[in-house]
């Protein structure tokens, strides 16, 4: 067993049978994004471990954990979920430590972590299996089998919350998994591995390999002992992990990236679409898949209103991840700021307005800081108004009617989310309808309710998790079929008269 303050300051290793496994081979440091010094190392996970992890799984899941009853897994689930509760401090301050979000959200987050194992393991008894009797003859019905070892693969921004997203549905299901946690933020993996372990989890149910996407993630996505594939990340990663599974016949659910609109119209009430605007755009860093990082306004009101969201960005508290008012703090790695400093410097030479932000804070000398930025004036044939750049940058365009701004809405390869501002009612439904995403809210930020189903279209994913969803990728429905009586069989072979019976299948 492993301390969870321990794991802040040392070398973590994978985690397999129950057990931390002493890292071999070649290390890599993960860092403070708010210093850029080194908070520890992760071993770089060989085929090997994900070998040794898949077979520690797949012995769990034969042997016991896919029988154990739903009522068992809801309990473990429960203590999990209080054992996030228990460490949620230190939980919310590692996940700070190692991305930079600021403490006030990751408290939310590990939050809603511990909600996650909690609602799964209650949806655990309450998944529903479907009769159909059909004509007094015949009942049929369906069970949800679990399906065996899945792969898990998560990005860095929301570590411990999206690893609970998927870790609960899965166990919930009676299935066993591996982790593979982003190598840029290790630490609370092992800090989950260390809380699973304690709550009792039989040892091989739940697995942590860590290391590089490509070495131990494809591995793991490459293993023929793997049944599922759950992935959340960049839509090019998606599509590379699609490819390399695709021998093996993986079910795959993808979560992969957003170029999220906030449409907002003239009628809309502006002053809580401003709130909720700038909350998506900088909540998270703006590392957020869900974010609205277009803002499209329409033009009757889009000076106003522009003028209103650049006096609030400029406002935006931007500062040490730990102090419990800043509101943006220092991006998850020095690669990636570099990353979205370059597409600050694209919106630029594309003719987009820098109407604040742009740079690093003049007092945070070091560490992955950049100011809130917001470009406007821009245009859909951008490429900042195109593609995903997932840090603290909104694009704001405008737009003259609901046509256009629906197109304007569609004209991206994305489909995530979309976030439609009108008091029109009708005409707030109807866009709704149009714009090609996987969720929308109106007149709302992002709130999410567990029972509703998440995911994307386009380029934003495949498949929906949430609620009976995830039930539904983390499960097999097997069809059972049992007559209620001496109903007709078809008598091939056994007498020259009888008359041929027409056969009610349909020839499968
Ligand atoms: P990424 O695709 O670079 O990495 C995600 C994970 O995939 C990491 O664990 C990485 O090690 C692993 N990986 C990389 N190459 C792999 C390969 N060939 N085989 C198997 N695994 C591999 O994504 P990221 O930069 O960590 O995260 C940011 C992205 O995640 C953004 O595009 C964002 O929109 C997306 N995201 C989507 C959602 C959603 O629910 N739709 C939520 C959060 C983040």
């Amino acid at each position: 067993m492993v301390a969870l303050a321990s794991l802040v300051t040392h070398q973590i290793g994978h985690f397999i049978d129950g057990r931390f496994v002493q890292p071999h081979g070649r290390l890599f440091e993960f860092l403070n994004p708010s210093t850029n010094e080194t908070i520890g190392a992760i071993p770089e996970g060989s085929p090997e471990d994900i070998d040794r992890a898949v077979s520690a799984a797949s012995r769990a899941f034969k042997g016991g954990w896919s029988r154990t009853s739903p009522e068992e897994r809801a309990e473990l689930l429960f203590e999990v979920a209080s054992g996030v509760e228990k460490h949620a401090e230190g939980l919310a301050r590692s996940e700070t430590l190692n991305t930079g979000i600021p403490i006030a959200q990751t408290r939310g987050q590990i939050h809603r972590a511990a909600e996650n194992f909690r609602f799964f393991g209650e949806m655990a008894t309450k998944v529903l299996e479907t009769a159909f009797p059909a004509r007094d003859e015949f009942l049929n019905y369906t069970l949800r089998r679990p399906v065996g070892v899945a792969g898990l693969i998560t990005p860095w921004n929301t570590p411990l919350m999206l690893e609970s997203w998927k870790v609960a549905p899965c166990l919930a299901a009676g299935d066993t998994c591996v982790l593979k946690p982003a190598e840029w933020t290790p630490l609370s993996a092992n800090a989950l591995a260390t809380i699973i372990d304690e709550a009792g989890v039989p040892n091989g149910v739940f697995n942590v390999v860590h290391g590089l996407g490509e070495v131990s993630g494809a591995s793991l996505v490459a293993h023929p002992g793997v049944r599922l594939i759950s992935f959340t990340g960049e839509t090019t990663t998606g599509q590379e992990i699609m490819r390399n599974g695709s021998s093996s016949l993986k079910r795959f659910s993808m979560e992969l990236g957003g170029k999220n609109p906030a449409i907002i119209f003239d009628d809309a009430d502006l002053e809580r679409a401003l709130d909720a605007s700038v909350f998506m755009a900088y909540s998270l860093n703006g590392e957020r898949c869900t974010s609205n990082s277009r803002l499209l306004v329409q033009r009757s009101v889009y000076d106003d209103f522009i003028a209103k969201v650049t006096e609030r960005v400029k406002r935006v508290k931007v500062g040490d991840p730990f102090d419990k008012r800043t509101e943006l703090g220092p991006l998850v790695h020095p690669d990636h700021w570099k990353r979205v400093v370059g597409y600050i410097e694209l919106g630029k030479s594309e003719g987009a307005k820098l109407a604040a932000g742009g740079r690093r804070p003049p007092k945070l000398g070091r560490g992955n800081y950049l100011e809130p930025t917001l470009l406007t004036d821009a245009e859909m044939s951008m490429r900042v108004a195109r593609e995903e750049i997932f840090g603290p940058v909104l694009v704001a365009m405008k737009f003259n009617d609901e046509k256009e701004a629906v197109k304007m809405a569609n004209d991206v390869a994305y489909g995530l989310t979309g976030y439609v501002w009108s008091r029109d009612g009708a005409r707030a439904h109807r866009v709704s309808e149009e714009v090609e995403a996987g969720m929308v809210w109106i007149n709302s930020h992002n709130v999410r309710d567990l029972r509703t189903p998440f995911g994307g279209v386009k380029q934003s994913g495949i498949g929906r998790e949430g609620g009976t969803y995830s039930f539904d990728f983390y499960t097999d429905t097997k069809t059972v079929h049992t007559p209620l009586g001496e109903h007709q069989i078809p008598t091939f072979g056994k007498s020259e008269s009888q008359k041929p019976r027409e056969e009610n299948s349909d020839g499968r």
